[in-house]
């Protein structure tokens, strides 16, 4: 339920979380199923497909894909059957922005919505806390395709997104120039063609070796001056977060929900 509000809705977004991830972020606040691997439950391709259409049964607005891209062939594979047995909400894609932009293309139609961050300007934190120097130039060129794929930002009579990009953007402790830079660009590079959702939800790690960020964005400076900064240039499509979201109230228990088989799967 705490997605952005055209994803989430009334209803909730139909989160299917991935074991591992393509970037192993220092701060990762699913660092249970993302890095350490100790959460996660081995399922077919099939059983992907039959996970889609339960979430589609309990009235989810969306399939939310959660850190899926190296499973993007098995992925594939799962919407097809699920289409071919009646799946008919929106395929969220909900990743990193750390994507080769040859994976969105492969994925072409089958994703009907990116739900991607742009997570670094600078190369050295893109280093220093993902361990992917090149961040910048990938999420550029993997967001063109995106936008390229997707389209213009489509909307129901609800208010729930068909089709578009959204592109999530945590603000990190001391990092507040940077979040400028990226918001500057985007909104430069695709004005309305996207929606940006800029947060502070950030939660301080345990064991990370970086002191500057072992503590959490200041609401009232940081937090409030980049989004200050996107009402100066103009940005309209906008998602922020209001005060006390940093906790750890939004880490889900990766207790295998809705992983295994119920007696009324529909394939
Ligand atoms: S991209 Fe997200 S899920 Fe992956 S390691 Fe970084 S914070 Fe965690």
């Amino acid at each position: 339920m705490w997605e952005e509000p055209c994803i989430s809705g009334k209803n909730g977004s139909g989160t299917v979380f991935f074991t591992g991830c393509n970037l192993g972020c220092v701060y990762c606040q699913n660092r249970r199923i993302s890095r350490d691997g100790d959460a996660g439950i081995s399922i077919s391709v099939k059983r992907l497909a039959e996970i889609f259409l339960e979430l589609q049964q309990k009235k989810a607005n969306n399939i939310n894909l959660v850190t899926p891209t190296h499973y993007a062939v098995q992925i594939k594979e799962a919407v097809h059957t699920a289409r071919d047995n009646g799946l008919t909400i929106p395929i969220v894609y909900n990743c990193s922005g750390y994507e080769l932009a040859e994976t969105i293309e492969y994925l072409g139609d089958d994703i009907q919505i990116y739900l991607t961050d742009f997570k670094y300007w600078d190369r050295q934190k893109a280093k220093e806390y993902s361990f992917a120097e090149n961040y910048r130039a990938e999420a550029i060129k993997a967001l063109d395709a995106m936008v390229k794929n997707v389209g213009e930002p489509e909307f129901d009579e609800n208010g729930i997104m068909q089709r578009g990009v959204i592109v999530r953007h945590l603000v990190l402790p001391g990092n507040a120039a940077d979040s400028m830079k990226i918001i500057g660009f985007l909104h430069r590079r695709y004005c309305d063609g996207i929606y940006l959702s800029i947060m502070n939800q950030y939660t301080p790690p345990i064991d990370a070796k970086l002191p500057e960020i072992l503590r959490k964005s200041t609401e009232k400076d940081e937090y409030d001056s980049v989004l200050e900064y996107a009402d100066e240039i103009g940005i309209n499509n906008l998602f922020y977060q209001e005060g006390g979201t940093v906790s750890e109230s939004f880490i889900p228990d990766f207790d295998g929900f809705g992983v295994l088989k119920t007696n009324d799967t529909v394939i």
